[in-house]
């Protein structure tokens, strides 16, 4: 639609800046009204986790990844990528990961009911400004504590930028939230600039190998490098490995064959509702030798 307007503005020449200002005003009000439901949401909690499966190198569920979305009365669904920038430049995402980390906790509580869900674990991601807040790490042990989880199967997804805003504050949060019990894996792995120096100070249970390196990895021969080269790093950190974004079996077979230990992607399952989840864990869709 900015096009459009830009293009007519070209040719209408004097109308330029009405036309101009119209879709500035537009973005403008989209944002503000957008802003505002975001409020609104948050007040009200409004919002779900989606799941998505975790498997190992046998084939079994050994845990999710819980992602976040906004339900909408008119726009539907709306994925992380829309709102989690609004929610962060408006300080949004500090009430909006206080609920994640709850609601993560209260699911892996109802998973201690059930032989089959028991011993899964659930990933969350959380934001720079969360992690920065003075209270986190006691945020996420009350919340471990209100719903009388094991901590360990809390596991908490980094990016390298977040880690690096300010070692010394960071590497103090990780071992605070060590000592909780939580684990820790650093997401996108690959797409930051860590050095191993810096990495190797951090107490990392897990590196998720981005899904840019893994969606080409069947034929770019950089990738398949770059890809060996994170395992045997990974591994001589002691630290495991994942991979996501996995689409297809050649994929799976690859980074199986290189020694990955733990696989997410769309040929598991997308992010699906928990009723979602649990139907295909009883199923045993995934545990199974129907892939
Ligand atoms: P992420 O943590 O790297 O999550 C992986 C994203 O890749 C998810 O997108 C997931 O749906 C998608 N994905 C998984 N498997 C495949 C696959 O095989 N192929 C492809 N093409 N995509 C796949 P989603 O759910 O839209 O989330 C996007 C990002 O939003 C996440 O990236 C994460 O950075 C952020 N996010 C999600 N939930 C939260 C949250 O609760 N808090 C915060 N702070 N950020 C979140
Ligand atoms: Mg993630
Ligand atoms: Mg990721
Ligand atoms: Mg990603």
């Amino acid at each position: 639609q900015a096009g459009i307007a830009i293009h007519h503005a070209k040719q209408t020449g004097r109308n330029t800046l009405r036309f101009f200002n119209q879709d500035m005003q537009d973005i403008i009000n989209v944002r503000a009204s957008l802003e505002h439901e975001l409020r609104i949401a948050v007040e009200h909690s409004r919002f779900e986790l989606h799941y998505q499966i975790q498997m190992n190198d046998a084939k079994q569920v050994v845990g999710a990844e819980a992602l976040l979305r906004w339900p909408h009365r008119k726009r539907g669904l709306i994925p992380p990528a829309t709102f989690i920038p609004l929610a962060e430049i408006t300080g949004l995402i500090v009430p909006i990961g206080r609920w994640v980390v709850d609601a993560a906790c209260a699911q892996l509580g109802e998973w201690q009911n059930d032989e089959l869900t028991r011993d899964l674990s659930l990933a969350i991601n959380v934001s720079a400004l969360q992690f920065r807040q003075s209270d986190f790490v006691g945020q996420v042990q009350a919340a471990v504590e209100r719903h009388g989880i094991a901590a360990n199967l809390l596991k908490l997804e980094l990016t390298e930028s977040l880690l690096q805003e300010d070692i010394d504050i960071t590497v103090a949060t990780m071992n605070a939230l060590k000592n909780v019990g939580v684990q820790f894996s650093l997401d996108d792995f690959g797409t930051g600039y860590s050095s191993l120096q810096y990495l190797k100070q951090l107490p990392l249970n897990q590196f998720k190998i981005d899904q840019s390196f893994v969606s080409d990895i069947v034929n770019n021969s950089s990738d398949k490098t770059i890809v060996k080269t994170i395992i045997s790093m990974a591994h001589s950190l002691n630290i495991e490995v994942i991979a996501e974004g996995v689409e297809t079996e050649e994929q799976h077979q690859l980074l199986l064959s290189y020694g990955c230990e733990a696989f997410q992607g769309y040929l598991f399952s997308k992010p699906v509702p928990i009723e979602q989840f649990e139907s295909l864990l009883r199923k045993g869709v995934c545990t199974s030798n129907t892939l």
